[in-house]
């Protein structure tokens, strides 16, 4: 089959390579119904995470089950599925414990740009649905792997309550599902900081009640002004950045909590600084497992549309193209159609 490999930065390709096969008795492989190009892909993409050599691309994915090793019980071919880009045993003391992506056992998927992938820890990662989802079905249900995971979780890490304060930061596709996620989880007050008008508009339809275009220092003035001068109680932080990390903590309220999904790049935090700020933190790879079966019910049942946030769909054979249009933010998120 032909699959998705960056090979230097800036050099993906939709090349032939090995058919995947099931190597541990734990593996499913599956039949891709969609897949998608995540932002994180953006970091090998642009030589940020100093790899080197060929790599299999691709982490978000749903699909049809066509293999599984001989140990796997949950699931068999046929069934419709959804998995975490993050694999786990789901049995483990930190899965038992809801964190998913700590698992004893944890893998991150890869090779999920291609129409056929090896999943492994298939019975701890996949989640079937009863029947086979409609075809516009399929972006909703794919965004729940990673994107819609992430920014649940980011709502989930920073405490987001019924009738709430929460402060989105970043209008990326994760920061997009965190004001969904905000606003399913009840939050009645979710400002958005957003530079972009398309993106700021996608945030309204998520939910969002108010947008703040400001940055820096002028950005935390805006949103105390929105909230009486008091800041947020639930922030969620949706980059990785420096900048947007100072963000984050500029408009938590003391006593307030930060939640943080965008891998940390350059950020490094200051001991007495969030000492005397009084916020509570939690962030890491999201544990979408825990999040998984009720998101899925949440989509087929029509509650949430999150797949509202790929602008840009293209044939998997220009998987290129599409990582080109995310890098030059021409594009949002990416869905890759498997024909
Ligand atoms: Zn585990």
């Amino acid at each position: 089959m032909k699959a998705t490999i960056l090979h230097a930065p800036g050099d993906v390709r939709y090349e032939t390579v090995p058919d995947p096969r099931i190597e541990k008795p734990t593996d499913a492989i599956i039949q891709l119904s969609a897949t998608c190009i995540c932002g994180s892909d953006l970091w090998p993409y642009r030589g940020l995470n100093g790899e080197s050599g060929p790599q299999h691309m691709g982490h978000e994915y749903c699909g049809v089950v066509v293999e599984v090793g001989a140990a796997v019980r949950t699931v068999k071919p046929g069934q419709f599925v959804v998995g975490s880009f993050c694999l786990s045993d789901n049995t483990c003391p930190h899965c038992a414990y809801g964190f998913q992506s700590s698992c004893e056992q944890v893998e991150f998927m890869t090779g999920a740009q291609a129409p056929y992938a090896r999943v492994p820890l298939a019975d701890g990662t996949l989640v079937a649905t009863a029947e086979m989802p409609d075809a516009e079905m399929i972006p909703h249900m794919l965004a729940a792997s990673d994107v819609l995971g992430t920014g649940w979780y980011a709502a989930v890490a920073a405490q987001v309550r019924k009738g709430g304060t929460a402060v989105v930061v970043g209008d990326g596709a994760v920061g997009l599902m965190g004001v969904l996620a905000a606003k399913e989880l009840g939050a009645e007050r979710i400002i958005a900081m957003s530079r972009h008008a398309s993106r700021q508009a996608l945030a309204r339809a998520f939910g969002a009640t108010d947008i703040v275009a400001e940055r820096g220092a002028e950005g935390i003035a805006r949103v105390k002004e929105l909230t009486g001068g008091v800041g947020a109680e639930s922030v969620l932080e949706c980059v990785g950045m420096a900048a947007s990390m100072e963000q984050a903590m500029g408009v938590c309220r003391p006593g307030g909590t930060i939640g943080y999904v965008g891998v940390p790049h350059g950020v490094s935090l200051d001991g007495q600084k969030l000492f005397f700020a009084q916020h509570r933190m939690l962030g890491g790879p999201a544990p979408v497992c825990r999040f998984l079966p009720d998101l899925m019910d949440r989509v087929l049942k029509g509650s949430i549309q999150p797949g509202k946030v790929f602008d840009l769909t293209l044939p998997l054979a220009q998987v290129a193209e599409g990582y080109k249009a995310m890098d030059e933010r021409r594009a949002i998120k990416t869905l890759l159609r498997v024909d």
